[in-house]
């Protein structure tokens, strides 16, 4: 009964957005014998809740910060976060880039509204974007409305989002799904463990961050790290930003009890995960340029997590080493302006060279490293041109890696995973600081029928530059190389992708040294259809040849390339819609043309790309 009563004043005191009560189940979760936490043990065990609390809160403030690879609580406020923590006050959520202006969530914050079925949206909710910026606003203005209001927030978040028992097996259509299921999915439950650590940091020295309120951030937390501990994904990219956030949590807080099982157990899955999710080559297996550097930092976060818990050594120099190969492959892949290709679930470039700037730090005697952490001033480029990854099915093939080069990045790899599409031996041309023929991107990621129909259209085989039979998506994505050689004359690939029952597709590339390309496509076998190779330009308006099946871009400043295709057969070119995302939910039409002549049963069909750089 006296639970009872003291919930509902703690209700009561929470819509009235006052000070709350300490929960003493935060002292319960802690170690209290550690050093420095004499006086908690002390006022808790005698029965003081209230000066136990306090007394944590002091510890907490004078506590030695851990050096975790966390954003510094000094960085100073964009006028982007600004926006955001002063519309957070209304209650109206950066939520998604892609849903913009943010939403309205309700004077009384509805935590289940889900305006566009989109299932980022609903989900990514729940990562609380926009708190950190009030965390910032306050520490920039020293105005309390936005250490109240992250406070208020953060107790209403706790109240209406409680934790059940949570069983994926029973989540069902996300579409009826408890609210559960979104607020405690593990990887926005990772997500705010790393991101709460930043607000910590941020808002402890506000007055709202009081005793009482630090008990039950403490609870909430400690909730967390257990459920993440128990719910871990099975496998991808989730597995691993769950247990580097995880790690990161322990290493934080090691006074909470379980903190150093906690620890272990995410050393034991990113140890692991590092040789199931990364091949020998340093591709991740997802195959999707995006996620690949996701894991890149995870990977390092975890190192230097380690680092800063004085445990360096704990995991294998093989881990270190495939570390260091994931980083090889995205200076191999990327072009000389640091973009990836923009091959899968591609939504954005990231900002590179902080990045390699990081990365020089563990891996110094990388010299590319520091040619690309300092943009050209220092460092040096690999000896060699044109690199192989051939068991993730990455081929990089260049004449240079300045501004001035050609660079030519094709994907055919092994089955992969959801991120990937099935667009096997399409790839990339860039020249001079242009990416002629750039990848259609992702748009959008899961959601209801509509939201899958729009991810379709990115996803299609046909809107990569390769081949298909009577316009499918491709039946099946496991490419091998055939052979490869590369000298100082250039760079010749082959590989071939069993693309349906019935039809072999074989690509033989010869990237000359001066980045003129001639791709030989064949395609056998005894499926019969219309077989088209397709290639998708950037945004322009070329000059179109349609009697000799040649397209020539006309850029005023003279960088432009004409693309032409051969066949002993009879082909027909078309000019198809195209489309372009640079980021989510953002598109441009763009040109894409088909080349295609019928096959018949047994027939082999072969085209001849040229591409040759003008003039
Ligand atoms: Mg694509």
């Amino acid at each position: 009964m006296k639970r009872l009563f003291t919930g509902l004043l703690t209700l009561l005191l929470c819509f009235q957005g006052r000070a709350v009560t300490p929960d003493p189940e935060a002292f319960r979760l802690l170690d209290l014998s550690r050093p420095g936490l004499e006086e908690v043990s002390a006022s808790y065990h005698a029965g003081n809740i209230p000066a136990a609390a306090d007394a944590l809160l002091r510890y907490f403030k004078d506590r030695s910060p851990v050096n975790l690879p966390l954003a510094s609580p000094d960085a100073p406020l964009t006028a982007q976060e600004q926006k955001w923590a002063d519309e957070a006050l209304e209650h109206r959520f950066f939520v998604h880039t892609g849903y913009q202006p943010s939403f309205f969530y309700g004077q009384d914050i509805d935590w289940t509204y889900w305006p566009v079925k989109d299932n980022e949206l609903r989900w990514q909710l729940h990562r609380t974007k926009w708190w950190v910026p009030l965390g910032k606003a306050w520490r920039a203005s020293g105005d309390d409305k936005y250490a109240r209001e992250w406070v208020a927030e953060y107790l209403d978040w706790i109240q209406k989002n409680p934790l059940g028992n949570y069983d994926e097996n029973a989540i069902g259509d996300l579409l009826t799904a408890d609210n559960m299921y979104f607020a405690w999915r593990p990887l926005e439950v990772s997500d705010r463990l790393e991101h709460q650590l930043e607000q910590f940091l941020l808002l402890l020295p506000s007055r709202p961050f009081d005793g009482a309120f630090l008990t039950r951030f403490l609870v909430n937390y400690h909730r967390h790290c257990a459920h993440l501990s128990a719910h871990f994904a099975p496998s991808g990219n989730h597995r691993l930003f769950e247990a580097q956030r995880l790690l990161m949590a322990t290493v934080f807080f090691p006074e909470m009890r379980e903190s150093a099982t906690w620890q272990q157990q995410c050393i034991e899955i990113l140890g692991k995960e590092m040789d199931r999710q990364v091949y020998p080559d340093g591709i991740q297996y997802e195959l999707d340029p995006h996620y690949h550097l996701e894991c890149v930092k995870i990977f390092a976060k975890a190192l230097s997590i380690c680092e800063a818990a004085g445990r360096a050594d704990v995991f294998p120099p093989a881990f270190k080493e495939r570390l260091h190969l994931m980083i090889q492959a995205i200076y191999n892949y990327s072009f000389p302006d640091y973009c990836n290709p923009m091959f899968s679930d591609f939504h954005g470039q990231a900002q590179m060279p902080p990045l390699y700037r990081q990365w020089q730090k563990i891996f110094p005697e990388d010299k590319m490293i520091a040619w690309l952490s300092g943009e050209g001033e220092e460092g040096q480029v690999p000896s060699y041109l044109s690199r192989a990854f051939s068991r993730g099915g990455y081929y990089c093939l260049r004449n240079g890696w300045d501004e001035e080069s050609t660079v030519l990045v094709l994907k055919a790899g092994p089955p992969a995973f959801w991120h990937c599409q099935p667009d096997n031996g399409t790839f990339e041309y860039w020249r001079k600081g242009r990416n002629f023929l750039p990848d259609s991107g992702g748009y959008v990621y899961g959601g209801d029928a509509g939201i899958l129909a729009q991810r379709e259209w990115f996803r299609q085989t046909a809107v990569h530059n390769t081949i298909t039979l009577d316009g499918r998506n491709l039946e099946r994505t496991d490419s091998r190389l055939v052979s490869w050689s590369s000298d100082s004359t250039g760079t010749h690939l082959c590989v071939e992708n069993p693309s349906y029952e019935g039809l072999m597709h074989r690509r033989s590339v010869f990237f000359r040294a001066d980045g003129t390309v001639r791709i030989e496509d064949v395609a056998s076998g005894e499926a019969a259809g219309v077989v088209a190779l397709s290639y998708n330009l950037l945004p322009c308006e070329p000059e179109e040849d349609y009697l000799s099946h040649r397209v020539q871009t006309v850029f005023p400043d003279g960088n432009n390339v004409s693309i032409c295709v051969l066949s002993p057969s009879y082909i027909t070119m078309e000019r198809l819609e195209g489309r372009i995302s640079y980021t989510y939910k953002h598109y441009q039409e763009r040109p894409r043309y088909r080349f295609s002549t019928y096959k018949k049963a047994g027939e082999t069909i072969r085209f001849v790309t040229l591409i040759d750089p003008l003039p």
